[in-house]
């Protein structure tokens, strides 16, 4: 079978978990800790439900730093569910497909067809945009719900079983549930495990993210092939691999490079990220590289996975997106696993009757939400063997099972 082909596994058209926001028959006062894309989302979708929800966000301003992010077909109709349609239309990028590419040549070696099939299969289609774009979609939808959001509002401790919170500034905050959706560092992670810290991975992966100026993409007649038509491209090879697709309404052309990197990221100097970025893919496809070529600025984030945990919640308080699950990026799944987090968290509250039953629906959450998204952990570091094989007998294996996935295409 097509083993590049890594969208469609996991993305079920029965997936009901993402397929709709009941309303709550008991109503309760929730305090949501994170304002990225998890926690955003879960608090539209809690709001959705009839949850009176407040959001405690520890910068003084909302924004997210980066550059592109696909959202899976599973993830844009979690959104949809959630109203998010018409806030995302104007940024989002229907790529068509999704080509894997040889290293050396750019020849193409495997290929997901994502228009129409993604649309047709999984009702929803399959968008690439600029996180900050994504990221100010919800929180526009937050702002018309009129969700309440606490800025400068950095959490220092929890106790779960009062379900309480207390702030930098020693304001105490007492709600029926703490949801925490504080990112990989969280500490809320920490009380749920008893005090023990997640034991990372660390695979030994980076990645740099830049964008250049579609137009000088466009202006190249070597390059500008490459946006004949929306695509996501990806050029795999021997322990790296380039992602390119274009973001912001086709205005930026968007690249995230992996590479190895074992070293300390706090020895990495951003003033020779550039440089070294470039030094990574000498020798890979003249294309790539003369696209690469056109960087004039990037940063590097280390690729870390979290263990598969066995635990999500402590009585009143639940972790959910990075901080209970944060995986590598090689599904392109994490945010849109924190998004269906935040759906699956409002369906189990609406199956309440009394507060007195909040302990099961959270412990169901936990089950199917902690099954679900370890598999995703798994398959993401799956990625990082599969997709980057050294020439030889299983890169040759592999790229052989493709060929007839590429039969008949234009490049
Ligand atoms: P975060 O985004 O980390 O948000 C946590 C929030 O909590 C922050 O705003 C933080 O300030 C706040 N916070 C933390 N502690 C406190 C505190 N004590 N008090 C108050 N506030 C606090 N995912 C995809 O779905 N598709 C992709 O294509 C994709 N590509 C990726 C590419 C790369 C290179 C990387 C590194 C990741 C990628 N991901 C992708 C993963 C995705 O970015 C993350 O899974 C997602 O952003 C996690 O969201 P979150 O809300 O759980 O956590």
């Amino acid at each position: 079978s097509n083993c590049l082909e890594f969208a469609r596994p996991f993305m079920t058209p029965d997936n009901k978990i993402s397929e709709c926001v009941e309303k709550a028959k008991v109503p309760l006062n929730i305090l949501l800790v994170g304002a990225g894309l998890g926690g955003l989302a879960t608090a539209i979708a809690l709001a959705q439900s009839g949850h009176k929800v407040t959001v405690f966000e520890q910068t003084p301003v909302l924004g997210e730093v980066g550059a592109g992010i696909q959202v899976p077909s599973n993830s844009t109709r979690a959104l949809f569910k959630l109203g998010l349609e018409p806030y995302l239309k104007p940024y989002v990028t229907e790529p068509e497909t999704i080509s894997f590419r040889r290293w050396q040549t750019g020849k193409l070696i495997g290929n997901t067809k994502l228009v129409p099939d993604f649309t047709e299969i999984f009702n929803a289609p399959y968008y690439v945009i600029h996180r900050a774009h994504l990221h100010s979609a919800l929180c526009q939808k937050l702002q018309d719900m009129r969700i309440d959001i606490k800025l400068g509002a950095r959490v220092e401790s929890y106790n779960s079983v009062a379900g309480s919170i207390t702030l930098a500034d020693g304001t105490t905050y007492i709600g029926d549930l703490v949801v925490a959706a504080d990112g990989i560092k969280s500490v809320a992670r920490k009380v749920v495990l008893g005090g023990k810290e997640m034991a990372f991975r660390r695979p030994g992966f980076a990645a740099y993210r830049a964008t250049v100026d579609v137009e000088r993409v466009r202006n190249d007649p070597e390059l500008k092939w490459i946006l004949e038509r929306p695509a996501l491209n990806i050029w795999i090879g021997d322990s790296r691999h380039v992602m390119t697709y274009t973001i912001g309404a086709g205005k930026a052309f968007n690249m995230v490079l992996s590479h190895p990197d074992h070293t300390d990221p706090s020895t990495w100097d951003p003033r020779k990220a550039v440089d070294d970025m470039k030094a990574e893919f000498v020798g890979w496809d003249p294309v790539l590289t003369k696209i690469i070529g056109l960087v004039e600025k990037t940063l590097k984030w280390p690729l870390i996975s979290g263990s598969v945990l066995d635990k999500w919640v402590s009585d009143k308080l639940v972790i959910l997106g990075d901080a209970a699950h944060a995986m590598l990026p090689y599904m392109s799944q994490g945010a849109a696993m924190a998004v269906e987090d935040g759906l699956a968290l409002a369906r189990s509250l609406s199956k309440i009757d009394s507060k007195e039953q909040l302990a099961e629906s959270l412990s169901i959450f936990e089950n199917v939400r902690m099954q679900r998204a370890g598999q995703m952990q798994e398959a993401s570091l799956l990625n990082s063997q599969l997709w980057h094989f050294a020439d030889g007998p299983m890169q040759e294996a592999r790229d052989a099972a493709m060929i007839p996935e590429v039969k008949g295409l234009p490049f």
